[in-house]
């Protein structure tokens, strides 16, 4: 391979989230000098709840980062309510196929990143604004993020691992609306002062009715995160309003009831507060030339998958392993990476937008279904069959799968 740097081939990589930073770590390993820009000014931390399914804790291993994290989710009881007090038991995070790990997106972001060597360049409110790809080599225009100043590099293959609405993709593959695909739901997401009113700490909680949801989700060492799901048929005129307010409006008339009630008054207060809408990315192809996507970038699940971490980490795992095994060429690794990734991705994707109903039913008919699915799954008699049938699906394999190995044979217990 033509390579542009004495200290092995050159790597660009955009986007210092989960998938940036295990891209630059796995670059790192094979002997690759990876250079990160990252448009914010400094790295985040904290953010909402992550579950990491046995893929993500295997591609973490690898990695070398499993032993960093842990699993924070609390064992408490897990109830389904209505406003007006009713409760019954519900579906907790443990009872997801695969029992996933709980902990926060910063949690996963600082585990790569304490493990990233010092000497890997990272370069903050830095954007990319042109990449011009020939056979031997990729130049990019980096501009900082005010836009005062610009410098043209050179790199051998540029990741680009900036999200949903990347900039890679829009300046190599074209405009957004080509490739993002919306949910009509919105999602947010923010960390309470403390319990819900009338629950324990550790408890889950979930408030689910037609088009709309309030899910709890409970840390052993911290105040639950919440995430309010709803239906839109206007998804920019979400961006319009107040959050608070619009959220407001979405869960009324009715009362709110104590446990809605406390977490809408802190949603007036929450400092880091998620506001987003739900699309997944759908792309016939991740890459072209030296140019790759990778995580929400290129495939966006969604958190209804519940994966865009897990498979995060396995892709940028996976790409590090095709590119030592194919040092001659970057396409062909390239081409082979995508080639065994896209069957299980695709799975996933199809998941998403089957969970969505599971987290926010659209329907009276889909609220109905969920609370028989509960019932099944909670009676003394069905329930180790119910756990036994969801552990043998096609879902709880997906999400345990080893993508670097991928087959029912290595399915993966951390
Ligand atoms: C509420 C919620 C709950 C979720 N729950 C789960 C879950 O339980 N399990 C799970 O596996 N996944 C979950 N996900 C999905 C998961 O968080 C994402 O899939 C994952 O964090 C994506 O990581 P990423 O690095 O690909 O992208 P991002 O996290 O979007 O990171 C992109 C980075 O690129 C930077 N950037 C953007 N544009 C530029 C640019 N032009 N130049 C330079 N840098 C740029 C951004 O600042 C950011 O640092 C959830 C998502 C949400 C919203």
């Amino acid at each position: 391979m033509d390579v542009t740097n004495d200290s092995g081939p050159r790597a660009l990589v955009v986007g210092l989230g989960i998938s940036g930073i295990a891209t630059a770590l796995r670059l790192r390993q094979i002997g690759w000098t990876p250079v990160v820009i990252e448009r914010a000014a400094a790295r985040r931390s904290g953010g909402y709840f992550i579950a990491l399914f046995g893929a993500g804790r295997a591609a973490a291993r690898r990695l070398g980062i499993l032993d960093r994290l842990t699993d924070r989710g609390a064992d408490g009881v897990a109830f389904d309510i209505d406003r007006v007090g009713g409760r019954r038991a519900g579906l907790g995070f443990k009872d997801f196929p695969g029992r996933p790990w709980l902990m926060t997106r910063g949690d996963v972001e600082e585990a790569g990143f304490a493990a990233l060597p010092s000497d890997v360049e990272i370069r903050y409110a830095t954007v990319p604004t042109r990449i011009e790809q020939d056979a031997g080599g990729v130049n990019v225009t980096l501009t900082d993020a005010s836009g005062a100043t610009s410098v043209t590099e050179r790199f051998d293959l540029v990741v680009g691992a900036d999200g949903l609405r990347s900039t890679v993709r829009r300046l190599v593959f074209g405009p957004h609306e080509h490739y993002l695909r919306r949910m009509n739901y919105m999602a947010v997401a923010f960390q309470m002062p403390g319990a819900i009113p009338g629950h324990d700490q550790s408890d889950s909680v979930i408030l689910a009715e037609p088009r709309r949801s309030m899910w709890i989700f409970p840390f052993k060492d911290r105040p639950p995160t919440v995430l309010l799901s709803y239906h839109t048929d206007d998804v920019d005129a979400e961006f319009g309003r107040p959050k608070a307010e619009r959220v407001r409006e979405v869960f009324g008339p009715e009362p709110a009831g104590p446990a809605l009630g406390a977490v809408l008054d802190a949603l007036e207060s929450a400092g880091d507060v998620l506001f987003d809408s739900v699309e997944q990315v759908r792309m016939d192809r991740w890459h072209r030339g030296r140019v790759v996507l990778v995580g929400d970038a290129a495939w966006c699940v969604t958190l209804y998958a519940g994966m865009g971490a897990s498979t995060g980490m396995a892709g940028a795992d996976l790409l590090g392993t095709m590119l030592a095994r194919h040092p001659g060429s970057v396409t062909e690794a390239l081409t082979r990476w995508e080639r065994q990734l896209r069957p299980s991705i695709g799975y996933l994707q199809g998941n998403g937008m089957r969970m969505r109903s599971l987290f926010v039913p659209a329907t009276r008919f889909e609220l109905a279904r969920r609370r028989m699915m509960l019932r099944v799954s909670k009676m003394p008699v069905t329930s180790p069959l119910f756990l036994w049938w969801r552990s043998r699906g096609k879902v709880a394999r997906m999400k345990d799968m080893d993508f670097a190995h991928p087959g029912p044979a290595v399915r993966v217990r951390a």
